[in-house]
């Protein structure tokens, strides 16, 4: 840690901050009602519009855990952050990137329109389904299960466990899809897929459907904070180089069309999904006050009650409250 700054997350102060968290989250649980449960993949309409919950992990160790922690829920988007490390790592940075750019779109996540009018010649970027389903393509292996090995090793890596697929969410998506396969089919006319379509998209729906907690979430926003090393085997899961774009990536194009305003008014590296999770990044700073968790966190939040963008409603707002009441923002 940086001297002569104090790091609050002592166990001397944990408590305090764990009744702090506390009454914030039944603050923002009340405030669930404003947001609305995903229902365009039917499976996703059966989650608890009123959940709320939060995990904090620090570098120390420090966990602060509250709110609705029994739930696991579908990683869905949240899984474009780590199919998008996985491809690097195996195909090279490189050669992922000039196939998928880094630009944000401003556009809803399974937008098409801004492929057709900008003509750009590859995807804008991994986190949007154009590139997502892109990037699933890039993964080695020529059936699903051999492209997603190594994105469960990387996550069995991170949060000790192998996740299992939520195989009623896959099935439930599968079927309800076909706004993805529009995609996909754009993309395969285009040239940009490099896996059989068919492959491609049973791929990105079952990554998609990859049952977690926000412990795990927590967990891996930790290993990305710590530039990709993990806190506590010291391991190198993620290179820096590939963990440095996929927090950019985040901070720039994670919240939907709500990206720049997270970035604003949260400021922190951030991905949703719309099952109402969001894995969020807490990188190391310097400040002049004593604060929790200089030396960096991750956090999970959970939240199915969405709104317009899809992201959690009463999680946005949770996360603002906290990031900002301990000076988070990465500026
Ligand atoms: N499975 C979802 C889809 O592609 C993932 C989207 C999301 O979480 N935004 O529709």
């Amino acid at each position: 840690m940086v001297q002569g700054y104090v790091n609050l997350n002592t166990e001397k102060n944990k408590q305090w901050l764990q009744e702090y968290v506390d009454n914030w989250v039944t603050f923002f649980k009340k405030q669930t009602d404003t947001g609305k449960v995903a229902d365009y993949i039917p499976k996703l309409e059966e989650a608890d519009p009123d959940a709320l919950g939060i995990t904090i992990i620090g570098k120390g160790g420090m966990q602060i855990r509250s709110g609705d922690l029994n739930h696991s829920f579908s990683i869905q988007s949240i899984s474009k952050v780590l199919s998008f490390i996985v491809a690097c790592i195996d195909r090279g940075i490189t050669y992922i990137l000039q196939r998928v750019d880094v630009e944000p779109t401003g556009e809803a996540f399974n937008s098409i329109m801004h492929l057709q009018i900008n003509n750009p010649k590859r995807p804008f970027n991994p986190l949007v389904n154009s590139g997502a389903i892109t990037v699933s393509s890039l993964l080695n292996g020529n059936t699903s299960d051999e492209k997603l090995e190594p994105l469960f090793n990387l996550m069995e890596k991170i949060i000790g466990y192998r996740p299992e697929i939520d195989v009623d969410v896959y099935v439930s998506e599968r079927d309800t899809s076909m706004r993805n396969r529009a995609i996909g089919y754009y993309l395969l006319e285009e040239g940009y897929l490099e896996s059989d379509l068919g492959v491609t998209l049973e791929t990105y729906f079952k990554q998609c459907s990859i049952n977690i907690t926000t412990d795990d979430l927590a967990r891996i926003g930790l290993v990305l904070s710590n530039d990709g090393i993990h806190p506590d085997t010291e391991e190198i899961i993620i290179p820096k180089n590939v963990a440095r774009i996929a927090k950019s990536l985040m901070l720039t194009c994670g919240m939907y069309d709500a990206s720049g305003k997270f970035a604003s008014y949260v400021g922190i590296p951030a991905k949703s999904g719309v099952s109402g999770g969001i894995l969020a990044v807490v990188p190391p700073r310097v400040r002049n006050n004593d604060l929790p968790f200089l030396d960096g966190c991750g956090i999970g939040v959970f939240g199915p009650a969405l709104d317009k963008q899809g992201n959690s409603v009463a999680g946005i707002k949770l996360l603002r409250h906290i990031a900002n009441s301990w000076d988070m923002s990465v500026f």
